[in-house]
């Protein structure tokens, strides 16, 4: 097993309050097979895409924002189709007690729990928010895109209040003037 595989990485924001509880760095991991039709992040969806980035690097970046967020959000793109990255990542974090992990995934808990890993990965996190995004079902709330998504606690660190108190929206704008959009409605108009 390599001690320190790659991860493709569409994006990653050093703070957000709109991704689950408190202040978050957010991983958009790049590709996704599961097409959801309506998914608001087609671009994440190539796995040519994004950036390449070693685990070792991910916990560089994370390491440097530790004193400012409460935990890390995986998001994506798919992070269970990157299972052997995913693994080392989670693995490597929950080394460090004062964050919590989060993921979002579009797979079903069944599904995940046949990846080689899956189970692991899950031992790893706190959070597990899960299911195909169904545009019929459009919820865009608590941290729900639709609502046949299901939050899955596995440890004490949270419970339903840390979820239905994140903001649906945030704006944030960078030292360069640049403005980014997110959370889980991120259409505000
Ligand atoms: S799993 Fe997520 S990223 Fe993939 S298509 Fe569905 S909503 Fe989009």
């Amino acid at each position: 097993m390599n001690p320190d595989p790659t991860m493709k990485i569409h994006h990653y924001l050093p703070g957000s309050r709109a991704n689950g509880p408190g202040n978050r760095l957010v991983i958009w991991v790049q590709g996704c097979t599961l097409a959801c039709d309506g998914c608001y992040n087609p671009a994440t969806h190539p796995s040519s895409g994004g950036m390449t980035l070693t685990v070792s690097a991910l916990t560089q970046i994370v390491l440097q924002n530790q004193n400012e967020i409460e935990g890390v959000t995986i998001s994506g793109g798919e992070p269970f189709q990157q299972p052997a990255a995913l693994l080392a990542l989670v693995k490597t974090l929950r080394q460090i007690p004062t964050l919590s992990i989060l993921i979002f995934s579009g797979f079903e808990l069944d599904e995940i729990q046949r990846i080689p890993g899956g189970n692991e990965i899950l031992d790893n996190i706190d959070v597990l928010i899960h299911g195909r995004y169904q545009k019929e079902q459009r919820l865009a709330q608590d941290l729900r895109g639709s609502s046949n998504k299901s939050v899955l606690f596995l440890t004490q660190r949270y419970g339903p209040s840390n979820i239905t108190n994140s903001p649906i929206s945030e704006i944030l704008i960078s030292p360069t003037g640049q403005i980014e959009i997110t959370g889980i409605n991120p259409i505000l108009w």
